[in-house]
């Protein structure tokens, strides 16, 4: 997977946004936020890993995607459980909270905040 900051790149086939339909693919790139927009400063916490309520389970994405959630945490629509191997939304009512870096097992729905808040 890779990421890349123009949003015709050709490997954009799907988008991260649930709303561009449904799919079971992990996209082949992702669009991101560029350097200078990223380097403009984080509104969030830099965190590298979500885990998804409905199974439990943690997935870790990279750091450019990590930088683009902490400058714009509503830039994506949805993300991607590497376990359920699909595609959910994000947002206050989607279905990932981050993983907290001091406490991994902790996957309190109430003390972790939600992805793409
Ligand atoms: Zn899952």
């Amino acid at each position: 997977m890779t990421a890349t900051t123009d949003p015709n790149d050709p490997r954009l086939t799907h988008g991260p946004d649930p709303a561009d339909g449904p799919y079971r693919e992990q996209a082949e790139a992702y669009l991101v936020l560029s350097e200078d927009e990223r380097a403009k400063g984080f509104v969030r916490p830099v965190r590298g890993s979500y885990w998804h309520t409905t199974c439990g389970r943690v997935t870790t994405m990279g750091r450019v995607i990590a930088e683009t959630y902490a400058r714009d945490p509503s830039f994506y629509g949805g993300t991607y459980c590497a376990h359920c191997g699909h595609h959910r939304p994000v947002g206050e009512h989607g279905e990932f909270h981050w993983v907290d870096p001091a406490h991994p097992e902790r996957q309190s729905p109430t003390m972790d905040p939600k992805v793409g808040t």
